[in-house]
């Protein structure tokens, strides 16, 4: 039997991008943007999400964080801070057996999460809203006409796609967008804000870690024996994943520089650094470790890079003082964690009760109409922006940023009103 089963085909000389028209385009698909993107499609927008990585989900899904911060209050009875789709996570999430309260860390509740679980989460929700969704889609430039931004053009493995859009937002986490659209961005002055290379060890005993004093042992020993064992950082932590002979392994502090070559580099400097966590803790630990190995390196976790330069920067005197702002968007209670050396992290925590907010305008870019940001790329200095990175903060921003492009639909972000934006948030801030 003959089959006729191939055909010849060659690319066009001048193939057209994809162009693709809609209400908004989301670029970056984190905690902030897949928030933003799923919000916005509820509403009726036309979005459009784009993301460079091949899923979706963002450091949220990819770096092996495996715990959400600041969706709860701080004291005795933490309670819920952001509702909406963070609610809906927590909801469906625990249903599934994929997500465990963390209590009294902090005096906050953390929650673990199933990263695969949560993967699957973002994907339904996105579909189910329907949002387009194009992965492994790198910005490649952006178009501007006067104040506004025109459109973005993306490059992927099957061809160019240029997005235009009534409103843009920001949630690439670097900025990346306001950064080729060559407005302002902000970097840190002089200080390096530190990432990290988390891992996943697999084969742990974890009853014989239990013995040995679990977690805050093993925090204790790092403490007193890093210098000895080469590690950068001296106040790590390990985490037992629920259910499971695996640990998630938080030791490391990696640069995380915005350059192509240094990026590149950060990738196999966090290997390195977490191949020699691992053999500090089989050499200090060998109960529980002795038969462990490294069975995953996540991507490389990014915290502070590149931020936009908006209308408004959000000051540590803000957040230690809870202001709170007309605009206010999004509050969280975590605390100011600033690492910003490599061998320990600054950390302030709160008092009881304490609650601050992030304003609309450090997430409107100052010098463009249509561009807002969510997550950890929107303005505000050093450690005032570690306060409000955790992913709580940023499921709330990413959900304000699509109820102004819905609001805004297409004049200005900035013209919205503040009062009916607010009303639209009121339970993630309070006031219902
Ligand atoms: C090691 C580490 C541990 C942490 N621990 C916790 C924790 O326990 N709990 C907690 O709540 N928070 C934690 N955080 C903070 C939190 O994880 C992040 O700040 C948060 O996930 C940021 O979300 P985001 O949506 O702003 O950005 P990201 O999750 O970084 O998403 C940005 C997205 O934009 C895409 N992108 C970037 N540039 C481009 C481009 N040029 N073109 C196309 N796409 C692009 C990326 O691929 C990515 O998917 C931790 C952070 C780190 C690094």
């Amino acid at each position: 039997m003959s089959v006729d089963n191939t055909t010849v085909v060659s690319r066009r000389a001048s193939r057209e991008p994809l162009a693709i028209d809609c209400d908004l385009c989301v670029v970056g698909s984190g905690a902030a943007g897949s928030a933003a993107a799923i919000e916005a499609g509820r509403l009726g927008l036309d979005v459009v999400l784009l993301d460079g990585a091949p899923q979706v989900g963002g450091q949220a899904t990819g770096a092996i964080i495996d715990t959400f911060c600041g969706f709860y209050s701080i004291g005795p009875q933490p309670e819920l801070l952001t509702f909406g789709i963070a609610e809906e996570i927590v909801r469906d999430m625990t249903a599934a057996g994929a997500m465990a309260r963390i209590e009294g860390r902090r005096r906050t509740i953390i929650l673990y999460y199933r990263h695969t679980v949560l993967q699957r989460w973002i994907e339904d929700a996105l579909t189910a809203a329907n949002v387009r969704v194009i992965t492994s889609a790198l910005l490649r430039s952006v178009e501007r006409e006067g104040v506004r931004i025109a459109s973005v053009s993306a490059v992927t493995r099957f061809g160019e796609v240029v997005v235009r859009a009534h409103s843009f937002v920001d949630a690439s986490g670097d900025a990346a967008l306001a950064w080729l659209a060559g407005l302002s961005v902000q970097e840190p002055a002089t200080e390096t804000v530190y990432g990290s290379q988390n891992g996943i060890v697999r084969g742990v005993d974890v009853a014989a870690l239990q013995a040995a004093g679990g977690g805050e042992a093993i925090k204790r020993r790092v403490v007193a024996k890093a210098a000895d064992y080469g590690l950068d950082r001296h106040d790590a932590f390990v985490y037992v994943l629920p259910g499971s002979d695996q640990v998630l392994v938080n030791m490391t502090h990696i640069a995380t520089p915005l350059d192509p070559l240094g990026a590149s580099r950060m990738v196999v400097d966090g290997h390195r650094q977490l191949d020699r966590a691992f053999a500090f803790l089989q050499a200090e630990f060998p109960e529980a470790f002795g038969k462990a190995t490294i069975d995953r390196y996540g991507q490389p976790g990014v915290r502070q890079t590149r931020w936009i330069k908006g209308r408004y920067q959000l000051s540590v005197d803000d957040v230690r003082a809870g202001t709170r702002f007309d605009d206010a968007v999004a509050r969280c209670a975590w605390g100011i964690e600033l690492h910003n050396r490599a061998d320990v992290v600054h950390w302030e925590g709160f008092p009881d009760g304490h609650v601050h907010y992030v304003p609309y305008r450090s997430m409107l870019h100052a010098e463009a109409d249509n561009l807002i940001a969510a997550g950890r790329c929107i303005d505000a200095d050093l450690l005032a922006l570690s306060s409000v990175r955790v992913m709580g903060p940023c499921i709330a921003m990413g959900v304000a940023a699509a109820h102004a492009a819905d609001l805004a639909r297409t004049g200005p972000l900035a013209a919205v009103d503040a009062a009916a934006l607010r009303g639209r948030l009121a339970r993630n801030l309070g006031i219902s």
